[in-house]
């Protein structure tokens, strides 16, 4: 039974591992401790079924009591429907910490639609072969951008549309002009490796003629600056895999800019029928070290560090991000998460950890995760299409 119990912690604790925040308040205050009851089976919280580590799933039948600190002063007053409930993490967060480098820094905008080649300008350019197409034949390529500028060390890949989508075979076909500038995957993934321009081309496996291109641009990579143990990367403040926070380092609750920032965005939902509230926001180190041992003790370091974020590397702990309403995969899709990833920015804050992005951010898709950053700093992320780690040009993996 305690064993069951503990499992059940772990699969509720997982979204700890990065969605670490107890107090949603402005300010934690350690004594002010109480119970938070948690019920798997409570529709208004989290889907019954979760994850484990080892990839079982489990129905959460029973109720689960975990302690952790709260400011009723003010998280009751930073919600519209205030909770005091912790739902439960549907799936542990995934490690994919053997990634190395990623994404770039130029504001590009990659929809998914496709862009159709006639529409692109500079040097990047798609060509149609003449006389040879025919209904199973590619007769035309595109991509989502034509353009990009990259950090040395940075990734980013476009994604291709080969027509017609009747052809038979749209294997596609790397190149680069300058492998000391850029390279390329056999899947397209473009890695910066020196400053510089090149010309990155796919091509068609089923007809050479047709091709499309990419001007790449490699600036050097971002310096981060590290003042009293923290690392600002072009002055935001970074925690993750590969740069961790000093135990010392402790706002005491989510900073005051965060706090009022996130007030208006609770404002601006409701003008919009949207109820959007703060189920977790800042975290200690030593919150987030009670939380990764107990992991540990359990499943080993190796198994834990699949899904939980050791003490230092939560982002929680900075006072600057926040879990919105349910914090389990449930929240995805539903209208006040597809409200955040539209809105959040407008009030200074960017999905930390965007959908398809699991192997440069470090974790899955967190639709319930804001991080503040400021209006001009999210809306430009935003923008961007990119994670944080591709517009700083960063990584988020342990090194130790
Ligand atoms: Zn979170």
């Amino acid at each position: 039974m305690k064993k069951e119990i503990i499992r059940k912690f772990a699969a509720l604790a997982a979204c700890f591992a990065v969605c670490a925040g107890t107090s949603c308040g402005k300010v934690e205050r350690p004594d002010d401790k109480e119970n938070v009851t948690v019920s798997g089976n409570d529709s208004a919280t989290a889907d019954a079924s979760a994850t484990t580590a080892d990839g079982s799933s489990e129905n959460q039948s029973e109720l689960l009591t975990i302690p952790i600190t709260t400011d009723e002063n003010t998280s009751q007053a930073a919600t519209s429907a205030g909770t005091e409930e912790l739902p439960v993490s549907g799936q542990p967060a995934e490690d994919t910490s053997s990634y190395t480098a990623s994404g770039g820094d130029s504001p590009q905008t990659t929809s998914g639609a496709a862009v159709p080649s006639q529409t692109v300008t500079g040097t990047g350019s798609s060509q149609t072969a003449s006389g040879t197409a025919s209904g199973s034949q590619v007769t035309d390529i595109s991509l989502t951008f034509y353009e990009v500028t990259l950090p040395v060390g940075a990734s980013k890949m476009p994604m291709v549309t080969m027509s017609p989508s009747t052809a038979e075979n749209k294997d596609e076909i790397w190149t680069s002009s300058d492998e000391k500038i850029a390279t390329v995957d056999s899947l397209g993934n473009i890695k910066a490796v020196g400053e510089g321009i090149c010309i990155i081309t796919v091509k068609s496996a089923d007809n050479p003629a047709v091709s499309a291109s990419v001007q790449v641009t490699v600036e050097a990579a971002k310096e981060p600056a590290v003042a009293d143990g923290v690392t600002y990367i072009e002055g935001i403040l970074i925690a993750n895999k590969t740069y961790a926070l000093p135990a010392s380092y402790n706002p005491g609750g989510l900073t005051n800019e965060c706090y009022s920032a996130f007030m208006n965005l609770v404002s601006g939902a409701a003008a919009d029928n949207i109820n959007i509230y703060c189920s977790s926001g800042f975290r200690s180190y030593e919150s987030q070290q009670y939380i990764y041992n107990n992991y540990v003790a359990m499943d080993g370091q190796a198994k834990a560090d699949t899904y939980s974020a050791r003490p230092g590397h939560s982002e929680h702990q900075t006072g600057l991000a926040i879990d919105c309403n349910i914090i389990d995969d449930s929240f995805t899709g539903t209208p006040e998460a597809i409200w955040l990833e539209n809105n959040c920015h407008k009030y200074g804050f960017i999905i930390r950890y965007p959908r398809n992005k699991d192997h440069i951010t470090g974790y899955k898709y967190e639709p319930w995760h804001i991080r503040y950053l400021g209006v001009e700093k999210a809306t430009a992320v935003y923008n961007s299409g990119l994670c944080l780690e591709e517009y700083l040009g960063i990584t988020s993996q342990y090194t130790y």
